[in-house]
């Protein structure tokens, strides 16, 4: 057991498991930047107490994870033991305390994770793409797989305390960032998923709020490419592998503080007063 600080990053959308009721992905960097995946977490099963916030600084005791997630990164976290220290880490000053740890230990590129994937199995990362170009949207099945709802009819079958909640919602469209990195081997035009919470979340909130499908997919594309990579954003993606695909690397969240102005040289440099 380790007593590990994180500070929280991303979470991802939950999705339904047999073993665990439903699956979360929480990501975030220690205070050297490195990464720590905490997993797996039934966030909405922790009581309001223990329920982080993106760079909110949590302590938890975790253990690494031995066969099948052989990823560097993954603690599985006793969640009882889930400390919250303080408010969330500010925004202000286009997030400069922020950048203090999310960006010590950026790569430069997809092209440099695989490298690292290769070297010392390296599973999550946080990069700048260099152009973003699109955030292709498509219809995508309507409900799990069966084999999901079945692992998760089973799982309640057994936990009398999950049987009144809902399961978590499918959200029947695929979203997918097409970029380009910085590196000469580059291909020009990745295609990753994304898997972020908050993009499950704002789709829901806006049929909720009574938006059809396609508004609200149409609402999520424009504030996840038209918002978060305007041009007057650093926008970094933070990105991670799949546990059942350990190839296969989607994007689990954005990094997207204003830029600062040109002229600047104190760019992710806390300002001296
Ligand atoms: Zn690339």
């Amino acid at each position: 057991m380790e007593r590990l600080k994180v500070l929280i990053t991303v979470k991802t959308y939950p999705i339904p498991s047999a073993k665990y009721d439903e699956l979360v992905c929480t990501a975030g960097v220690r205070e050297d930047g490195s990464f720590v995946r905490l997993y797996p977490v039934n966030f909405r099963d922790l009581p309001f107490s223990q329920q982080y916030k993106k760079y909110q600084w949590i302590k938890v005791e975790a253990t690494k994870h031995k066969g099948r997630d052989a990823r560097k990164e993954s603690f599985r976290p006793d969640s009882d033991t889930i400390q919250l220290l303080g408010e969330p880490v500010s925004a202000a000053r286009n997030w400069t305390e922020r950048a203090q740890y999310v960006l010590a230990k950026k790569s430069a590129s997809m092209e440099e994770l695989y490298d690292q994937q290769k070297s010392d199995r390296t599973s999550l990362g946080i990069f700048k793409p260099k152009k973003i170009h699109d955030l292709i949207c498509r219809k995508d099945a309507g409900d799990w797989k069966p084999s999901f709802k079945a692992a998760l009819a089973q799982a309640r079958l057994w936990e009398e305390r999950s049987v009144s909640k809902e399961p978590p919602r499918k959200v029947p469209y695929k979203f997918q960032y097409v970029f380009e990195c910085d590196d000469p081997r580059c291909n020009g035009r990745h295609r990753m998923m994304i898997e972020d919470w908050e993009l499950g979340a704002l789709y829901w909130k806006l049929v909720d709020k009574g938006a059809s499908s396609e508004e609200a997919a149409k609402s999520v594309r424009e504030k996840f490419l038209g918002d978060l990579c305007a041009v007057d954003r650093d926008t970094h993606f933070f990105v991670g592998t799949i546990l059942a695909h350990p190839t296969t690397w989607v994007v689990i969240g954005v990094y997207w503080p204003k830029l600062w102005k040109s002229g600047s040289s104190s760019r992710h440099e806390p300002l001296l007063f």
